[in-house]
């Protein structure tokens, strides 16, 4: 049997995902954002072809969907729908966040757990790639409504778990409470302490110093590599960052450590600038302790300003982060923070930009560090928790720290490397993908047709 050239043989992967998930247009987005970068590998190791790799690396290994009843305050009861993907274990156990958002469904965790895939191996630890969560909106809800969700949630779940199989963590919604509480059902219903089956634990029950900052200052690391390259530097800079969750506020805060300025953050009602750079403290203070909205900051901050209708990309600045959701950096926003003189844009989040904004910032000559790279700090820090764990060792937060900036480091090489060899040098989206491909694809190979 002939072997198809690469193009053929993406074309017809792409075809059948398309014919298989007609329904899920943000998986399909982050497939063709992952395929049609490989045709340069595929060309170099025809094996990858006649594994069938790409066929198998598009379909989950396995993809769990469940049933998450719960009683509200007024002893109503609620149903949810719980989801965990278990999309790939060449090169670990599966691994990645869980996400309550009322926006989850299946074709948003199989986007993420896609993405997952190439980003644990970007890290260069022993972690595959997996996501979960739930349509739960966690916004608005009593404490003990979101534990006695997170412990029903955890009642199906945790057949399907271990530190050996499959190791959940945070992402939007889940923080460090919501693992509290799902680390505590686990433990009940497998009567035991397995800490190494869940990460981003509190530091004084098996959790892993550095975890809640790993991903906003690894993408900040990630920056900060991208621009030297660059013979550039984030030190005088404005920062236009969106969100204000775990990820932003951790980026803002790097942002200002390395002699930046990020002065906005948003959520879902709108965005603030705040010229004199945001104040890190107040923000964990209003999103973190009282879990209010961002619009309490400006009423706090002397100079601040609340903005309700517009776009946070139309604030100047040299570095934007996009730390808030998938898709929420388009081709119009792109254009407005081009008109904002915008040098580098580092995704924090999951795929917040459209594929047409990737295409117009890259093309504008605009350093461009897509997520699976540059937000790979987090997971990476989650499989040194697992290490830890693992030798029942623990690591103090500088050690931390310095381990998640020496792997920043090389993800930022591989990548980069990775752009050289495949001929599109300073092409980060290329860099990520073919790298953590390969790295992957090699496993598969080795470990044959399963
Ligand atoms: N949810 C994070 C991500 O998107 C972290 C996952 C983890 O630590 O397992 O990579």
């Amino acid at each position: 049997m002939s072997i198809p050239t690469p193009e053929a043989h993406v074309r017809q992967v792409v075809e059948t995902v398309e014919r298989r998930s007609p329904s899920e247009p943000e998986f399909l987005q982050a497939v063709h954002e992952v395929l049609d970068t490989l045709i340069p590998v595929l060309a170099e190791h025809p094996e990858f072809i006649e594994a069938e790799v790409l066929d198998r690396l598009v379909e989950p290994e396995r993809q769990v969907m469940f049933r998450v009843p719960w009683l509200d305050d007024d002893n109503h009861v609620r149903v949810n729908r719980g989801y965990r993907i278990q999309f790939n274990s060449a090169l670990g156990p599966f691994k990645g966040g869980l996400r309550f958002h009322p926006s989850v469904n299946l074709s948003v965790v199989k986007f993420l757990g896609f993405e997952q895939i190439f980003k644990n191996a970007l890290t260069g630890q022993q972690i595959g790639g997996g996501k979960g969560g739930s349509d739960f909106d966690p916004r608005g809800k009593s404490r003990f409504e979101v534990m006695r969700f997170c412990q029903s949630y955890m009642t199906e779940l945790y057949r399907y778990i271990g530190a050996q199989t499959d190791v959940p963590a945070g992402d939007i919604g889940v923080g460090g409470r919501e693992i509290g509480f799902l680390f505590g059902q686990y433990r009940r219903l497998t009567n035991g302490h397995e800490s190494g089956a869940l990460t981003g634990k509190g530091t004084g029950w098996g959790g892993a110093e550095v975890r809640t900052q790993a991903t906003g200052y690894g993408a900040v690391y990630f920056a900060e590599e991208m621009l030297a390259r660059a013979g550039e530097s984030i030190e005088g800079r404005r920062a236009i960052v969106s969100g204000s969750g775990n990820v932003a506020t951790y980026v803002i805060e790097k942002v200002q450590q390395l002699g930046g300025r990020a002065v906005t953050a948003s959520d879902s009602s709108g965005f603030i600038v705040d010229e004199q750079g945001i104040d890190v403290d107040l923000l964990k203070q209003i999103k973190e302790v009282e879990r209010g909205r961002i619009s309490e900051y400006a009423d706090r901050r002397p100079g601040a300003r609340f903005v309700s209708d517009g776009s946070v990309w139309s604030v100047p600045g040299e570095l934007a982060f996009p730390c808030a959701t998938q898709n929420e950096l388009d081709e119009a926003g792109a254009r407005k923070l081009l008109d904002g003189g915008v040098r580098a844009v580092t995704e924090g989040a999951n795929m917040p930009t459209t594929p047409e904004a990737v295409a117009l910032l890259q093309q504008a000559g605009v350093l461009f560090a897509p997520g699976k790279a540059a937000n790979a700090g987090g997971v990476a820090t989650s499989a040194l928790e697992m290490s830890q764990n693992a030798s029942r060792d623990r690591w103090d937060f500088e050690q931390s720290e310095e381990r998640l900036h020496a792997i920043m480091r090389d993800v930022h090489d591989s990548s980069y490397a990775a752009s050289v060899r495949y001929g599109r040098p300073g092409d980060y989206v290329l860099g990520a993908n073919t790298a953590g491909f390969v790295r992957v694809a090699r496993a598969m190979v080795d470990q044959g047709v399963v």
